[in-house]
């Protein structure tokens, strides 16, 4: 970023995995109650907030040209949001570097939301609570809260009420990008025409899946991986079984849809195995890139 103002602030913020997505049928709102077990991994946006005259984004990084610079994009509604709370003009330039795959479902635009939101005020000197943080992330959006939390959490009504969860060691992924992305609304509408006439049992966490986070140990998670949206997200993108497909030959423990995809999720048991499931995912063809991580990453945190 060129010319860096002394009285910037720059946020790093996780990607996220869900873990488990349970799903329920679409509510009179037209919103899913969801039971999200969501854990952070280090893929890593930042943001730099700075004064200025004007609101203004601008973007850096692979799939920079996909997100919105107007006032639609999360890291610009943030600072609305906290700026209007406040009375204050959202007078600042925004600088994102987006290392996240964009509408990759791995909540790329809620990280830049709550990073926006930590760092405008810093640079106002709004001292805001916790609460009061978590209250604003919970209007952006319903996967803002987390981004903000990090580590790994149970978000259950719209995924936004969490509950921080313990993990018991680190976990290591390897996560495929797709070409183009997958629109999370759609996603949903398709989980809702595979229901249609069926009944969608009350989501709810399972227990097997929180003691394997709780234990460390990444082949009882490996087993108790799950995602209800997977079906959905393979219905409009088919060729996303040759991707879970080719990961899994390569060694992988276990594979699935991240959230509303289309980035598809490896957990592999180390660093050695994420190397070599990473690069056999980049010469199968059936992604854009892969990339190896690990997890808990913190959540959004002041440099
Ligand atoms: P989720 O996992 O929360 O469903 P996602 O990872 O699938 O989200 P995002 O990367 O958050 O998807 O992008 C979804 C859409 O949000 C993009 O297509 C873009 O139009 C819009 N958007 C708004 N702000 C941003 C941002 N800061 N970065 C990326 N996309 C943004």
């Amino acid at each position: 970023m060129s010319g860096v103002d002394s009285r910037s602030v720059t946020v790093r913020v996780p990607a996220k995995v869900n873990v488990q997505l349970a799903v329920g049928g679409a509510r009179a709102d037209g919103f899913h109650d969801l039971a999200n077990v969501f854990l952070a991994v280090s893929l890593f946006d930042e943001v730099t907030v700075a004064p200025a005259t004007r609101l203004t984004v601008t973007c850096e990084g692979p799939d920079a040209h996909q997100v919105p610079l107007d006032t639609t994009n999360l890291a610009a509604r943030a600072a609305v949001l906290l700026a209007e709370r406040h009375g204050i003009a959202p007078d600042v330039r925004i600088h994102i570097t987006k290392d996240i795959p964009v509408a990759g479902g791995m909540a790329g635009g809620s990280a830049d939301g709550a990073a926006a939101l930590l760092a405008c005020d810093a640079l106002w000197g709004l001292r805001s609570s916790r609460a009061e943080l978590l209250a604003i992330c919970a209007e952006l959006g319903s996967d803002v809260p987390f981004s903000l939390v990090g580590g790994a959490a149970l978000g259950i009504g719209r995924g936004e009420q969490l509950t921080e969860l313990p993990v018991g060691g680190d976990f290591h992924w390897v996560f495929a990008v797709a070409d183009g992305g997958l629109s999370t609304p759609a996603v949903y509408g398709e989980f809702d025409r595979l229901n249609e006439g069926l009944r969608v049992p009350e989501p709810r966490a399972s227990k097997a899946l929180l003691d394997a986070l709780a234990s460390g140990d990444c082949t009882v998670l490996a087993g108790a991986l799950a995602n209800d949206l997977q079906p959905a997200a393979l219905s409009l993108r088919p060729a996303l079984r040759s991707t879970l497909d080719a990961g899994l030959s390569a060694g992988a423990l276990s594979a699935l849809v991240s959230g509303s995809g289309p980035t598809t999720a490896f957990l592999v048991k180390d660093a050695q195995a994420g190397a070599a499931v990473a690069e056999a995912l980049r010469v199968s063809g059936t992604c854009r890139t892969a990339r190896a991580a690990t997890s808990p990453a913190p959540g959004a945190t002041i440099l």
